[in-house]
């Protein structure tokens, strides 16, 4: 399996201001964990007439930080959200009520299944007792909100953004790229003034993105990658979790490979006969940190739905993640 050149090489100030470029600034929230790496990158775009992109968790140091992080004579007049996990929009409301500014972004979140307590996996046993005490322990210490990037249904924005949409202020523009996939609502932005993007959870430099269904879909994202190939206009990339991303066509090339050497393995998984994504996730995430499992399993799942539709694998009963899976 070739990993995407990952630079994991990032170790933020948490509550200081980076100063990026001319038109960039970025706070980063102390909120780590498996799913944030080391945290919700938060970008400030323009000088004096400043946008926020996804204000990250409600933690009222790190709603001052971004706060402290501007001029006398400046304002956070726009809010502009990429997608709706909690890790990303969380602090929304807070800091709109501090500031006035208004919301921007795809629309709210999109459908949200009822948990189906059967339909769940578990990879206890492979874990030492005293990881499993570790982790534990670490997960009864965290907040709440930092736990996982759970959906965030309760954003609507005051602005809805459709593809190419342009979001204008003195000094600085910014255009919508829809790029569905790691939620149907996820939006890249590009500031044309600087030829970057900000890529939310599209594109990240530490790891690939995390897919569920059936609100994450991997058809989507495949094609959402294949749209900033398209794209050569942006010359860097800003993720919000990690490192600035150079030569991104590059990237976004590896990640499709990537993904279609996973899809490689779950169908070699499956050449021996019938098995289930609980079986098979262990075998080809050997490389992978075992806490995210579960979310690798999301991703087999959805790479099984893809191959559902288009009539290479079949599933006993109704597709679920715990379904014993086939090759068509
Ligand atoms: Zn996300």
């Amino acid at each position: 399996m070739t990993a995407p050149a990952f630079n994991r090489n990032f170790k933020p100030e948490y509550g200081q201001v980076d100063e990026l470029s001319p038109l960039i600034r970025r706070v980063v929230a102390k909120n780590p964990n498996p799913f944030t790496f080391t945290g919700t990158g938060v970008y400030l775009i323009g000088r004096g007439d400043v946008a926020v992109i996804d204000p990250g968790p409600t933690m009222d140091e790190h709603l001052d930080a971004i706060e402290g992080a501007l001029g006398s004579d400046e304002q956070i007049t726009r809010v502009i959200v990429t997608h709706t996990h909690s890790d990303h929009t969380a602090g929304v409301a807070k800091l709109v009520a501090r500031t006035g500014a208004r919301t921007y972004g795809f629309g709210p979140h999109g459908e949200v299944p009822k948990e189906d307590p059967l339909d769940k996996i578990s990879f206890d046993e492979y874990f030492t007792p005293e990881e499993k005490a570790k982790i534990d322990k670490e997960w009864a210490e965290m907040p709440d909100e930092l736990k996982r990037e759970g959906p965030d249904t309760s954003f609507v924005p005051d602005v809805a953004l459709a593809d190419g949409d342009l979001v204008e202020a003195d000094g600085w523009t910014v255009e919508a790229v829809h790029t569905p996939g790691h939620t149907s609502n996820h939006l890249c932005y590009a500031l044309t003034d600087e030829a970057v993007l900000f890529t939310g959870d599209h594109v990240m430099g530490w790891a690939t993105s995390v897919i569920s269904p059936p609100d994450g879909d991997l058809f989507d994202y495949m094609n959402s990658l294949r749209k900033l190939l398209g794209r050569s206009q942006d010359a860097r990339y800003w993720p919000t979790h990690g490192p600035a991303i150079d030569s991104p066509q590059t990237y976004v090339q590896s990640f499709i490979d990537h993904r279609l050497e996973r899809e490689a393995q779950i169908i070699e998984a499956l050449k021996p006969g019938p098995s289930t994504i609980k079986a098979i996730v262990p075998g080809i995430y050997a490389e992978v940190d075992k806490r995210l499992w579960r979310a690798a399993a999301n991703s087999v799942y959805s790479h099984l739905l893809a191959m559902h539709r288009d009539g290479r694998a079949r599933s006993d009963g109704e597709p679920s993640l715990t379904a014993t899976w086939s090759l068509a």
